[in-house]
């Protein structure tokens, strides 16, 4: 169920028997010629809601903006600061926690290091202000966490931004955004060891991979892979 469809009142009575949010966060940015900027947000999204309905969880609003500095500078491309976001995810967490949530579970589907790393430094923060608070858990879960090999065997090319992978369930979930006609394979090479502001230069399309062999009957089964990973992983904190 989605929080931001519910009453206050129907919140509270799920948190008196349920401890459990399960937090959305994602990204809009640049997602070659051929997808939607809102890519890793539809995504995302589309994975928590499955995985909130098999285990009848409350999911919080999707935090769409993120930090992801190679695809920096192309338009539609929205980063906040490292800090900025940092600090929005700690009162976003402050805030389920006043409510009452003890398990708060982030989801990423967007997984660059700079993001992951912001939210893991956001729960850190809050997990030592909760510290005398033992029941209080917060777990990070990122796209990488839940993929596996049955997924991999089904891709003929690395999974990377705007590839095969994310082309092929865009392709199941939203055939219509696709711009199947503008799909072209890309692999920039970035300067080695260089802190780079943006890899906008190095990269033509915005495309890392090859989204030339996606297909909707593969992204049909990844996002089933990736649902059944997700929900599987929460059943086991749910449980603990
Ligand atoms: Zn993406």
């Amino acid at each position: 169920m989605l929080l931001e469809n519910m009453t206050w009142k129907e919140i509270e009575d799920y948190v008196r028997k349920n401890k459990v949010i399960l937090i959305p966060t994602g990204v809009y940015e640049e997602h070659g010629f051929h997808l939607p900027v809102s890519t890793d947000n539809d995504i995302g999204m589309y994975i928590s809601k499955k995985v909130g309905d098999n285990l009848d969880l409350i999911v919080a609003p999707l935090i769409p903006f993120g930090i992801s500095r190679k695809t920096r500078e192309f338009p539609g491309s929205i980063m906040l600061q490292f800090e900025t976001f940092k600090h929005l995810i700690e009162d976003i967490l402050i805030n389920y926690l006043e409510n009452g949530f003890k398990k708060l579970i982030i989801f990423s589907f967007h997984g660059s290091s700079n993001h992951l790393m912001a939210l893991n430094e956001a729960a850190y923060t809050i997990k030592r202000k909760w510290r005398n608070e033992p029941d209080v858990h917060i777990y990070i879960i990122s796209s990488k966490d839940i993929s596996d090999n049955r997924i991999f065997k089904l891709l003929k090319s690395i999974p990377i931004h705007s590839g095969e992978l994310e082309t092929s369930i865009m392709l199941y979930l939203s055939e219509n955004l696709v711009k199947i006609d503008k799909v072209i394979k890309e692999e920039p090479k970035f300067p080695d060891y260089e802190l780079l502001l943006t890899g906008r230069p190095w990269m033509k399309s915005g495309v890392m991979g090859d989204p030339v062999k996606a297909t909707k009957e593969k992204g049909e089964s990844i996002i089933k892979f990736f649902i059944e990973n997700l929900t599987n992983k929460i059943r086991k904190i749910i449980e603990n």
